[in-house]
C-alpha cells in the first residue's frame, strides 16, 4: 500500500515535538491544519458538458504570518496529500525565517486532458470559490505541480473581481506584467543548486568532478539542471512521467529541453539509454535529485541508491523509513524544506515588492535568495553537528518546529 503523506508528515513532526519537549496541547494543535476547506468546482467543458472537480485548501498554521503555499492540479490529489503539503510549507517558511505560515491547495484533475480554456475556467472557479479565504494578509497561494504563472494570472483576475479591489499580493509566482518577478520561475531550481553547492562544500565534493541525476523535468527539475550545469556538474540522467534516460557521458540540459518541448516527453531521446524511473534511481551518480512528486524514495528502494547526496527538489519524496536507511548508508540528504525553499523565498520577495511598491533587480533578487538559503543551510548544519546522530531533516525540523511553537506560545494560543 502507498504511504499516506499526511501520516508521514505527522511522524516527522512527532519526532521533533518529542525532542523539543512540547506540551501535549501544543503538539495536538500542530499535528493538524487549523482550517481545511473543501469545495466542488463546476465548469462547462469544451464539449458543452458540465464538469465537476473536487478542490481543497489546507490552512495549516498562521502563527508566523499569513498562510502561504502553492496549488497543485493533479489527478491523484487527495485531502491528505494537501494536508501533508501544507504542514511541510509551515516548516519550510519557518526554517527560512519568513514571516509567513503554511498552506497548500489542490484540485483533483488531469491537466493533460484539459484544454487551455478549461484550465482557465477551473482556475477562475477555484479563486472565486475560495476568495473569502485568500488575501495578502490571510492566505497567499502560488504555483506548484502543473500550475504556473498563467494559472496565477487567471486566479488573480477572478479573485479581484470577487472582492472588488486590486490586491496583487494575494498570489505569488505571477507573470512579470502583473506584479510577478522575473526571478521567480527559476527560484526553486536555483535554490536546489544553492543548497546543493553548500552541501558539496560540507562533504568536500568538487562540482566540476561530480555527476547528477534528476528525476522530474518540470519547473524544478529543468531549472535545477540549468544551474547545476553552470556550477560545472555533469548531468547523466533525467526522467519525466513517461520514463527515464541515462548516458554516463552526460546529457546536455539544452538538448533535453529542446527534445522535451518538441516531443512532449523525454522517452525517445537519442544518444541515451531509455529506462524506467526505478532503474534510474539505482544508477551510479554523486547527486540524486528527486524533483517530481512525494513518496518516491521508500524502504523498498532506498538501499539501492548509490548517490552521496540527495537533494530534495520535490516535496516529501522520502518516507521516514527510507530516511533511516539513507542515514545508515551515510547518504547526505538535503531535506525538501531546505532544498526546495527557493520557491517560497522567491515568493516572499515578490510579496514584499507588491506590498511596498519596490522593484528589485534580478541581481538583487538572486543575491538575496542565495543569502537566505545559505544562511538556512548553515543553521541546519549547525544543529545537525551539535545534536549528533540525527539526520539533516531532523535538524531542520528541530529549528523549524521550535520557531512555530515559540510563536504559538507568544500568542497564547495554547
Ligand atoms: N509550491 C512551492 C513550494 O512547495 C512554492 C510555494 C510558494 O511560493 O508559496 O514550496
Amino acid at each position: 500500500m502507498k504511504n499516506n503523506a499526511f501520516i508521514e508528515s505527522q511522524k516527522q513532526f512527532d519526532w521533533a515535538a518529542k525532542q523539543l519537549n512540547l506540551d501535549k496541547k501544543l503538539r495536538t494543535s500542530l499535528r493538524y491544519p487549523q482550517n481545511f476547506i473543501q469545495k466542488r468546482l463546476i465548469i462547462r467543458g469544451d464539449d458543452g458538458r458540465i464538469k465537476t472537480f473536487t478542490a481543497f485548501r489546507s490552512q495549516y498554521n498562521n502563527a508566523l504570518g499569513p498562510f502561504k503555499g502553492g496549488l497543485r492540479f493533479h489527478p491523484e490529489e487527495t485531502a491528505d496529500t494537501v494536508r501533508a503539503l501544507s504542514a511541510w510549507m509551515t516548516w519550510k517558511c519557518s526554517l527560512t525565517g519568513l514571516p509567513l505560515g503554511g498552506g497548500k491547495g489542490g484540485v483533483v484533475c488531469n491537466p493533460k486532458k484539459l484544454s487551455e480554456k478549461e484550465l482557465e475556467k477551473i482556475s477562475k472557479a477555484y479563486a472565486k470559490k475560495f476568495a473569502k479565504h485568500f488575501g495578502p494578509w490571510t492566505d497567499i497561494p502560488a504555483p506548484d505541480v502543473y500550475t504556473n504563472s498563467q494559472t496565477m494570472a487567471w486566479m488573480l483576475e477572478a479573485y479581484e473581481q470577487s472582492v472588488g479591489i486590486s490586491a496583487p499580493g494575494t498570489f505569488t509566482g505571477k507573470p512579470v506584467e502583473l506584479g510577478g518577478h522575473e526571478g521567480r520561475t527559476e527560484a526553486t531550481g536555483l535554490g536546489v543548486v544553492i543548497t546543493t553547492r553548500e552541501a558539496m562544500k560540507h562533504v568536500g565534493m568538487n562540482p566540476k568532478k561530480s555527476t547528477a541525476i534528476i528525476q522530474g523535468f518540470g519547473n524544478v527539475g529543468q531549472y535545477a539542471a540549468k544551474h547545476f550545469e553552470k556550477l560545472g556538474l555533469k548531468i547523466i540522467g533525467y526522467s519525466d512521467s513517461s520514463g527515464a534516460i541515462f548516458n554516463k557521458n552526460g546529457i546536455k540540459f539544452e538538448d533535453a529541453l529542446k527534445f522535451k518541448i518538441k516531443n512532449k516527453s523525454l522517452r525517445k531521446f537519442p544518444k541515451a539509454e531509455a529506462m524506467s524511473n526505478e532503474q534510474l534511481l539505482e544508477q551510479n551518480c554523486d547527486i540524486f535529485i528527486p524533483a517530481a512528486l512525494e513518496n518516491v524514495i521508500t524502504e523498498k528502494n532506498a538501499d539501492k541508491i548509490k548517490a552521496k547526496i540527495i537533494a530534495e527538489g520535490a516535496n516529501g519524496p522520502t518516507t521516514v523509513k527510507a530516511d533511516e536507511i539513507l542515514y545508515n548508508n551515510s547518504i547526505f540528504v538535503i531535506p525538501d524544506l531546505l532544498c526546495n525553499a527557493g520557491g517560497v523565498v522567491g515568493s516572499y520577495f515578490e510579496w514584499v515588492q507588491n506590498n511596498s511598491g519596490e522593484n528589485w533587480t534580478l541581481k538583487k533578487y538572486n543575491d538575496e535568495l542565495d543569502k537566505v538559503l545559505t544562511n538556512a543551510f548553515q543553521t541546519v548544519v549547525k544543529t545537525y553537528e551539535t545534536e549528533k546522530h540525527i539526520n539533516m531533516r531532523q535538524a531542520a525540523y528541530l529549528v523549524a518546529v521550535k520557531r512555530v511553537a515559540d510563536a504559538m506560545k507568544l500568542r497564547g494560543r495554547v
